[in-house]
């Protein structure tokens, strides 16, 4: 019922341009595109019963403080919706999925009356392409990134295969908050990152006290599915999988001290999806 209100609520907000004018703290799901069919394999390596495939609807958040607007995630890349037929199997070392992108965002921010040039913050839970695709459209925004990952970006030193360099290289010379750790967005303690190294050197997690729902704590891909979070198992892709496991037990005792919920990102029956991905 609270998930049919909070939906109920984005879509009365979706109503009433401009939408930067938050009197309190907001938050609207925004499509980010799906990957349908996944192979699990690489998710829940050495978990014997597993399914065999998994859908991973992909969201984004556009957060509205009364002292400015974050956007959270960058989703797919734009590749992913010109295609003719919209979609396409998408062969890599994750194996087959079907990967489609709806709408891009700065047409679903269009929607809403804003432009990028409204967005101050812009954050991503890690650098692999679901979650950056779209990043280059934010370059004017002040990136929030750990220093940690954004030198696993940029230093040819580093192995970084499994990102695309290129869908950041628009971000190399913005205007950046290098982070070392957690970070208190708007200074009142109602937006934070959260440190979770380990799917990638600097992979963060964003707390939000929402009013609707409660306070809340986007995973990034701290976790893929329920099953990683009830079996507490690291992709084999991740950069750290010990790292990881110490960050799963941090951002569970931060979910429970402060009686939040966890919505996992990729995982469906996990917190809201957008509109266009719930149909
Ligand atoms: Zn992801």
């Amino acid at each position: 019922m609270r998930f049919l209100a909070f939906l109920l609520a984005a879509t009365l907000v979706l109503a009433s341009a401009p939408a930067e004018a938050a009197d309190d703290l907001r938050v609207h799901v925004l499509d980010c595109g799906q990957m349908n069919g996944m192979e699990t394999e690489p998710f829940l390596p050495d978990v014997a019963d597993r399914p065999e495939r998994m859908d991973l609807p992909n969201r984004c958040f556009l957060v509205l403080h009364p002292q400015g607007t974050l956007l959270w995630d960058a989703g797919l890349p734009d590749s992913f919706k010109a295609h003719a037929l919209s979609w396409y199997l998408w062969i890599t070392s994750l194996g087959k999925a079907r990967v489609e992108l709806g709408e891009r965002l700065v047409d679903q921010l269009a929607a809403l009356g804003m432009e990028p040039a409204d967005i101050d913050y812009l954050a991503l839970s890690h650098s692999h392409f679901d979650h950056a695709g779209q990043a280059g459209d934010f370059r004017g925004s002040t990136w929030l990134v750990q220093k940690a990952e954004r030198d696993w970006v940029f230093d040819p030193e580093l192995d970084n295969d499994n990102i695309q360099v290129d869908l950041l290289e628009p971000l190399r010379d913005a205007k950046a908050i290098p982070l070392d750790g957690d970070h208190d967005v708007f200074g009142d303690g109602r937006v934070q990152i959260l440190s979770a190294p380990g799917h990638t050197p600097g992979h963060q997690c964003l707390y939000l006290d929402l009013a609707e729902t409660g306070p809340v704590v986007l995973s990034g891909d701290l976790y893929h599915s329920l099953l990683n979070r009830e079996r507490r198992v690291p992709p084999s892709f991740n950069t750290d999988r010990d790292r990881t496991r110490q960050s799963m037990d941090r951002i569970e005792a931060i979910v429970a001290e402060r009686g939040a919920t966890l919505w996992i990102q990729h995982a469906p029956q996990s917190g809201p999806l957008a509109p266009a991905l719930a149909r």
